[in-house]
């Protein structure tokens, strides 16, 4: 077992094997599953990932409350016309992640990885990769192992909720997650996913839970959209031998002070930020009255 980076790090290189590895022998053991059995329940929960990711890509769905619908519809749309400052690749990534979230808003079914408010981030960013290296589907079991490993460390020693630690430790965990995961599929080291991770997070140090009428809706696409492109960045910088000055270690540490210095209506409950504008709140009665 792991409990950081650091240990994880430490079995990775006492075994000689990636983070994947180590991850699914460490769920098979905790979980009382065979290893074969925990590569079938990430196969299960790809399959529900996919099918989120593309599922409004081309038809609208409606949220339940209204607020945000046909954003993944409408950015297909826009890249089709071959006009983007962004890449398409990249566009179409965040496509993906607004259909999952899109499906999470109307109440269809996602994997909440690491959170429902985060839900868009994670796939999207390895079915992109995904497609680029022609992964097979072990291959992205694999991704999502690593993932996972970095979410459950960052679970360990700090908080994946927006509740606890604001959207740095919803959207944050989720991009490092993927960033990380992206690396590694990548061929990248170990220390070069740690250190995409931990970027990610530096990256949104202090972004806080701000959800307009308290409903996991508005900003939560678009900081899914910007968390799919701190991912890939991340993810890039790290290739490129870029580094984080602080270790992941530290930086979560750090995130989960910062979380917990943040005042109450900066933690989900709709009190704060962009749910505290006249705007905010005028949606807020309009939903639920005065
Ligand atoms: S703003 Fe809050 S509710 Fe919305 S995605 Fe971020 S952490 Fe989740």
């Amino acid at each position: 077992m792991y409990n950081n980076a650091n240990e994880l790090k430490l079995l990775c290189d006492q075994q000689g094997k990636k983070i994947y590895e180590v991850a699914i022998d460490v769920e098979a053991e905790n979980s009382d599953c065979t290893i074969k059995e925990v590569r079938q329940k990430f196969r299960e929960a790809i399959k529900t990932m996919k099918d989120a990711c593309s599922k409004t890509l081309k038809k609208e769905i409606p949220s339940v409350s209204g607020l945000t619908s046909g954003n993944a519809k409408k950015l297909m749309s826009y890249i089709s016309k071959g006009n983007t400052i962004l890449s398409a690749d990249t566009l179409k990534c965040v496509a993906h992640a607004l259909s999952c979230f899109e499906v999470n808003t109307s109440m269809g079914k996602i994997i909440a990885a690491p959170t429902a408010g985060s839900c868009g981030i994670l796939p999207a960013c390895i079915f992109l990769t995904g497609e680029k290296i022609d992964a097979d589907e072990e291959t992205l079991v694999n991704a999502f192992a690593t993932a996972a490993a970095i979410g459950l460390i960052i679970e360990k020693n700090a908080t994946l909720s927006g509740a606890e630690g604001g959207c740095q430790a919803e959207c944050g965990s989720a991009s490092a997650m993927a960033a990380a995961a992206v690396v590694e599929m990548l061929g990248g080291t170990i220390d070069e996913a740690l250190h995409a991770g931990a970027m990610t997070i530096t990256n949104v140090m202090g972004q806080v839970c701000d959800p307009i009428a308290g409903l996991v809706e508005i900003p939560c696409a678009k900081r899914n959209a910007i968390g799919v492109v701190n991912a890939l960045l991340c993810a890039d910088l790290a290739l490129a031998g870029i580094t984080c000055f602080v270790p992941f270690d530290e930086v979560i540490d750090a995130m989960y002070a910062v979380g917990k210095a943040l005042p109450p209506e900066l933690r989900e409950t709709g009190l704060g930020g962009l749910a505290a504008t006249p705007t905010g709140i005028a949606v807020r009665k309009k939903i639920f009255g005065e």
